[in-house]
């Protein structure tokens, strides 16, 4: 068996929208993430295709949109990705729940994970064993489910704050984990220890639906580090609100091909190498149907646009550019939020 290269962790999240122009305000403003890259869709180049993350576009930070308007309200099921995880700095749960109210962004109470009982269930070899940890569960304008969850943030960490409208004390710092929602979890659970993660924590959440017992896996690298895995067979649709597939960073073509075989070699079916343009991808449906993206970490975001400039302009990559008249025409005007208008807009308020 060839020798795989740990993952070090989600690479990006890919989500279905519904209306570009207020998922473009929600993630930007409201969440306050960096728009690196206003694109479409290299399937179904009459979609937009917009990647949100931190300051530099780091690998573990970027939350992804397909707006497809034409799509219905999705449900949330066995088979996918059913909550996408955010690390926030400690103690900033609290700004985050005023920011929400400001916005009138609906969230729930918060919860506990991974408490004393759990941690101490939790020994294991790296001694890297998760503290209790508060999250804070809220849902994007078409449903998504999202959480905030509150870490200690290192002097060295390789994530960079977006400032423009939150502040770099409470700014998301890239993911923290994804939650599955699986039939039958055991044969993912062997793939993802096939992909390097390390199972290291399981918790009785009865606060969690649908299933009652959440299994975590930690990955090497310091963002994107958890997957968490919860039984459950409630049916799940694709559609507004729902994630499309999630991505492992898999950083050079070497650490790529070797994780492809060992997939190949668990009975799945990855395609073949397919370009990116910021990162080079592999795909494949894992045993309960999620769809697994293997990306790299090489050219990256600012590989065609100054890194000063990420998201200012429509980015067609490669061929699609000779089509770019009839590309723009088939979509929907968008406006960036930026925080001077946002500004404007409010001082003619009080006037
Ligand atoms: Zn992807």
């Amino acid at each position: 068996m060839t020798s795989v290269t740990p993952t070090p962790g989600i690479h990006h999240v890919t989500c279905v929208a519904g209306d570009p122009q207020r998922n473009m305000d929600f993630w930007v403003e409201t969440l306050g993430l960096r728009l690196v890259k206003r694109s479409v869709n290299q399937d179904d180049p009459g979609t937009y295709h917009f990647f949100f993350a931190d300051a530099e576009g780091t690998p573990g930070t970027s939350m992804t949109f397909f707006p497809w308007e034409d799509l219905s309200q999705g449900k949330v099921g066995s088979g996918q990705v059913s909550r996408t995880a955010f690390r926030v700095p400690e103690g900033s749960l609290d700004y985050w729940e005023e920011r929400f109210d400001e916005h009138g962004v609906e969230y729930d109470e918060r919860v506990e994970r991974f408490g004393d009982e759990a941690r101490s269930a939790s020994e294991n070899a790296s001694g890297d064993e998760p503290r209790a940890e508060t999250v804070l569960p809220f849902r994007d304008p078409d449903g998504l489910p999202v959480e905030l969850v509150e870490v200690a943030i290192p002097d060295d960490d390789p994530t960079v704050p977006w400032t423009e409208f939150v502040p770099a004390e409470h700014a998301i710092r890239g993911f923290h984990s994804v939650t599955l929602w699986l039939a039958n979890p055991d044969a993912t659970m062997d793939l993802l220890d096939t992909m390097g993660l390390e199972q290291v924590a399981t918790e009785k959440s009865p606060g969690d639906t649908p299933g009652d017992e959440r299994t975590r896996f930690a990955a090497a690298g310091p963002v994107g580090k958890y997957v968490d895995v919860l039984p459950t067979v409630q049916a799940g649709r694709q559609g507004h609100g729902t994630v499309h597939h999630v991505a492992f960073q898999t950083p050079t073509d070497d650490d790529q091909s070797a994780m492809r075989s060992a997939v190949q070699q668990e009975g799945l079916r990855p395609t073949q190498q397919i370009d990116r343009h910021w990162f080079r991808s592999v795909y494949f449906r894992e045993h309960n149907g999620v769809l697994f993206e293997l990306a790299t970490s090489d050219p990256g975001y600012d590989s065609d646009e100054p890194l000063d400039d990420l998201g200012g302009r429509l980015v067609l990559p490669g061929e699609f550019e000779a089509r770019r008249e009839e590309i723009e025409a088939q979509l929907a005007d968008v406006t960036v939020p930026r925080a001077e208008a946002a500004e404007t807009a409010e001082s003619e308020a009080d006037d």
